[in-house]
């Protein structure tokens, strides 16, 4: 296909040690492991928004794809099901290790795994545009790639916007990491009837598959899998784009910095200012999943790694605890390492692997060496400049916040940080660059929301995209604005006229 190669100045190119997954010596999972935790801790927050409510009650039993949270009415959340089949044994308030504290419906399992009966190949897939966002949200699918943001949202939001390309980010890009890797390499036919169900939703004609120029195995399984969609809905222009391999490459800013040459600034969303709308390729994996076999978003695949090359993708139900998947790691003595929830240069180090589950944006649990640089003085070499992929000038901001100095610190674009890691990494002198100006970024953006009566109580994650939380929040609640439009703008039943559901 095209022989461009996008990209963006500066990031991190690893080609050496933290690179060791292109390594032809590195053993690349043929076989997906799967999780079957005895018990599931399942957090009522794991999106961007509010927290839902429990709808069950302690001794209840559940099925698998049952839902065990409800959006309150008028919030922004999304419903939450169980992966297992069981007993609710408790509903616990927990903390998850980026600071979010919410209800969590605790299940025993009965070892059943019995799906619930609504859990069936959807007999007729000849749907409109409002049924598959219907079936979108009832799914509770967020965006897996680590923003959480409702993806019926998204797509509401990109019809709004009249949206004219749909793009897949297939571009994972932190060392370790082969969640969506694998995924696409498994399944990318599901990856490409997401992306067409998502196109047709959103209103966009052409579907783009952004990829690294070296994942040349998942890019072929991609456009294999284009060629057999081409045939059955060739009303979309499909095209693969490729990618010089940096980090971190998969952030939908440095995306919109390769393909457009736009910087973003903080509220800057990509369906206003390129109508494009974007969707990592595991999301996408679960819109075909809701919308072949109704099945709501309870699993994920979860990258298990440590830091010297030993890792394996494993299936796991969303909410199983940290410590069941960390069991099949050999020669690794838990003690002695850093347990990272996520990745290892964006995730948050925490302790309590019995109590701290995966969630719905839980892309890989790392485990890493202590390897504890002194820190010493700046010595101005000037590397986290080099590496800044927001051209920001790390060691000045972070010594103005240190020193109280806000306002030049935001003189100095400190609000730009996406919180990447790549200054902290890069520095010789063991100096917690992105912690510092993270930490600040957070808070700031927290005050701002506060003062502006935002309906967002707590963030989820400080690299999400930048989407108003009002304004999403209108989108995803204007149902009859939704379905009076979707009566005048589907063309009939014509977005997915499929004859029949995955095989499972
Ligand atoms: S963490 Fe922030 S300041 Fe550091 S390299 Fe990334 S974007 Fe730049
Ligand atoms: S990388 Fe570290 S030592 Fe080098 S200029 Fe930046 S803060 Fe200073």
């Amino acid at each position: 296909m095209a022989n461009r190669r996008y990209s963006f100045k500066k990031g991190i190119f690893f080609d050496t040690d933290l690179n060791f997954s292109q390594r032809s010596s590195y053993v690349r999972e043929i076989l997906l492991e799967k999780a079957y935790p005895e018990k599931l801790i399942i957090p009522m927050k794991q999106h961007y928004g509010v927290a839902s409510i429990p709808c069950v009650s302690v001794g209840e039993h559940v099925l698998i794809g049952q839902c065990v949270g409800m959006p309150a009415s008028g919030t922004f959340a999304v419903p939450i099901h169980s992966g297992i089949s069981g007993n609710v044994i408790s509903i616990d308030r927990i903390t998850l290790p980026d600071g979010v504290i919410c209800d969590a419906v605790v299940i025993e399992s009965d070892k059943k795994r019995t799906l619930h009966p609504s859990i069936r190949p959807r007999a007729n897939l000849n749907i409109s545009k409002s049924e598959a966002v219907g079936i979108i949200r009832n799914a509770g699918i967020v965006g897996m790639g680590g923003e959480g943001v409702p993806t019926a949202a998204k797509i509401n939001r990109a019809v709004h916007m009249k949206v004219n390309r749909l793009l897949v980010n297939c571009l994972q890009s932190e060392p370790y990491a082969t969640s969506d890797l694998y995924r696409i390499d498994e399944f990318p036919d599901s990856i490409v009837l997401g992306a067409v169900v998502s196109a047709g939703a959103s209103g966009a004609s052409t579907i783009s598959f952004c990829i690294s120029e070296r994942r040349k195995t998942e890019r072929y399984s991609l456009e294999g899998a284009i060629e057999r969609a081409k045939e059955k809905y060739p009303n979309y222009t499909y095209e693969v784009l490729l990618f010089k391999e940096r980090f971190p490459q998969g952030n939908y800013r440095m995306i919109a910095k390769a393909l457009y040459d736009m910087d973003f600034e903080d509220n800057d969303t990509l369906e206003e200012r390129c109508k494009a709308v974007m969707f990592n390729c595991s999301t996408l994996c679960a819109v075909w999943e809701a919308i072949s076999e109704n099945m709501p978003l309870v699993n994920r695949i979860v990258t298990v790694t440590d830091d010297e090359g030993r890792g394996h993708n494993v299936l796991a139900p969303i909410g199983t605890p940290v410590t069941d998947l960390l069991g099949n790691m050999e020669n690794v003595t838990i003690a002695q390492r850093l347990v990272v929830w996520g990745n290892c240069l964006t995730g948050v180090a925490f302790r309590d692997t019995i109590n701290t589950p995966i969630i719905k944006t839980t892309g890989a649990i790392t485990v890493i060496r202590k390897l504890e640089v002194p820190e010493t003085p700046c010595i101005h070499c000037g590397s986290c400049l080099d590496a800044c992929p927001r051209d920001l000038f790390p060691s000045i901001i972070a010594r103005l916040i240190s020193t109280g100095n806000i306002v030049k610190a935001n003189e100095e674009n400190a609000k730009s940080c996406i919180a990447c890691g790549a200054c902290s990494f890069v520095c010789p002198a063991g100096i917690d660059l992105t912690g510092l100006i993270a930490s600040y970024v957070f808070a700031t953006k927290e005050k701002d929301k506060k003062s502006n009566n935002s309906l967002v109580e707590t963030v989820f994650n400080t690299n999400f995209s930048g989407l108003s939380a009002v304004s999403l929040l209108e989108e995803y609640q204007d149902e009859t604005k939704e379905k009076k439009e979707a009566k005048q703008e589907d063309d009939g039943r014509l977005i997915i006229p499929f004859e029949g559901g995955l095989k499972v």
